[in-house]
């Protein structure tokens, strides 16, 4: 039976399904102009999104993250929650989500299904936040996020991206808010994509710099499992919370992959940082296809390549995160 393996045995039980494009905040880094439709999109709809998990599910995906674009802007996220938590196979379902609706959605997404949560806080500080975001809701992110972890979702983590004179000094406030919270930080390095190159120039920050002073500080890191994605993990005893660090430009990086992506319109894509998209949506009209689309995602697989061209900087057709699903 066709399954989820490439050509270099990496297995893939891990499907990041981008919900829409649109996005309300303006993260310098990803969206600093805001989100102008391009034309006038339609992203993939409910029984769409039903063939779809069913495809992957069906070739060993057990896990998918929901993400965008802004999926909580999607006014039938619990719907498509409750498809995804429902496709047989599927054990998690993520939510990567910049806080704008937790406070007053997430009891509602977990009780659809949602097993995991990922929210965006770059700073905790709410004037940094409004400045890297383009939105004074820091407060309502941050008390999203503190209900949150009264509803016991598997793990929540919040996602924050490293940038150099904006919030790479803020290592002390991390640890203050890690010490009693059971919730894990992760320190992403900045990406460059097709629309970022100059702000890139000004404010990527190597995570290796982060790795040094969290080692310095007596965490240490948690020996990898053989399925744990490209995150490092750090823990120290006298804390709840744990730091992961993504560090996309280091050398194992992509040895460690095991996700595909598809986007709001149905592409399959292979790498964050690829050159193509293979058109899914086709095979996504009947469920007569069901074969078919499965035929079609594992022999694509066969094609991903072992590595990103990051280091030699191509980062592909990717213009900014929010148009593929970071
Ligand atoms: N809007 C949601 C959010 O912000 O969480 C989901 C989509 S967003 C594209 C997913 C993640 O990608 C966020 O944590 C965001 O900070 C991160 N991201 C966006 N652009 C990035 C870049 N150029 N480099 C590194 N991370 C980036
Ligand atoms: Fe929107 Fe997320 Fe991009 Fe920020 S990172 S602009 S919240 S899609």
């Amino acid at each position: 039976m066709a399954s989820l393996v490439d050509g270099f045995g990496r297995s893939f039980p891990y499907l990041r399904l981008s919900l829409t494009e649109a996005c309300n905040f303006r993260c310098s880094y990803c969206l600093p102009d805001g989100y102008r439709a391009n034309g006038r999109p339609t992203f993939l709809e409910q029984d769409e999104i039903r063939r779809l998990l069913r495809g992957f599910a069906g070739l060993g995906m057990r896990k998918v993250r929901l993400t965008g674009g802004e999926p909580s802007l999607r006014k039938d996220l619990p719907e498509i929650i409750a498809i995804a938590a429902g496709t047989p196979g599927v054990r998690k379902v993520a939510l990567t989500t910049n806080g704008c609706l937790l406070l007053k959605k997430a009891r509602q997404w977990r009780e659809a299904g949602l097993t995991a949560l990922n929210v965006s806080v770059d700073s905790l500080d709410a004037a940094r936040f409004q400045a890297i975001t383009g939105h004074d809701r820091f407060q309502d992110v941050i008390d999203g996020v503190e209900l949150a972890l009264g509803l016991g979702f598997d793990s929540v983590k919040l996602n924050a991206v490293l940038l150099r004179g904006l919030n790479d000094d803020a290592l002390p406030q991390w640890l203050d808010y890690l010490r009693e919270r059971d919730v894990s930080v992760r320190f992403i390095e900045l990406m460059r994509t097709g629309d970022n190159k100059d702000y890139f120039e000004r404010h990527h920050v190597r995570a290796e710099t982060l790795r040094q002073q969290l080692l310095d500080a007596g965490w240490t890191l948690v020996p990898r499992a053989a399925d744990a994605g490209p995150a490092l993990e750090f823990r120290r005893p006298d804390y709840r919370g744990r730091i992961g660090i993504i560090a996309p430009y280091s050398k194992d990086f992509c040895s460690g992959c095991n996700r595909l992506r598809v986007t709001a319109r149905g592409d399959l894509r292979l790498c964050l940082f690829g050159e193509f998209g293979i058109p899914l949506r086709p095979l996504l009209q009947s469920d007569d296809d069901h074969e078919a689309l499965m035929g079609r995602i594992a022999t694509q697989l066969g094609l991903k390549a072992a590595g990103h061209g990051l280091h030699q900087g191509n980062s592909g057709i990717t213009p900014h995160l929010a148009s593929i699903g970071g």
